[in-house]
């Protein structure tokens, strides 16, 4: 019993570590810093599988408020797509914006 519990505790803080060093400054597709107390700055969770169709399932980008908003108006919310086909959503947005925020 003893032996489980530090177990965890030690998976819990490797875990938490390397988390913390993965947290993005700037937003990936707009390059806009991320600011804790603006919330159109903060990161959000980007499920590249909508969740209304995949609950949840699949891979997770991390993306400002504005950005997130506009790339889920372009993605169809009825009609499911392949999962590919969502991959090129996003990759085709963050292309799009990285160009914006160059020129
Ligand atoms: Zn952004």
């Amino acid at each position: 019993m003893n032996l489980k519990h530090k177990k965890e505790s030690t998976k819990g803080y490797k875990y938490g570590r390397k988390k913390s060093l993965l947290l993005p400054k700037h937003c990936q597709a707009c390059g806009i810093k991320y600011d804790e107390d603006n919330p159109h700055e903060m990161r959000t969770n980007h499920h590249i599988w909508v969740q209304r169709h995949f609950h949840g399932e699949g891979p997770v980008e991390i993306l400002c408020q504005d950005c997130h908003t506009e790339l889920d108006s372009r993605i169809p919310q009825r009609h499911k797509l392949k999962t590919k086909e969502y991959q090129k959503y996003f990759d085709d947005f963050i292309e799009e914006k990285n160009k914006e925020a160059k020129a």
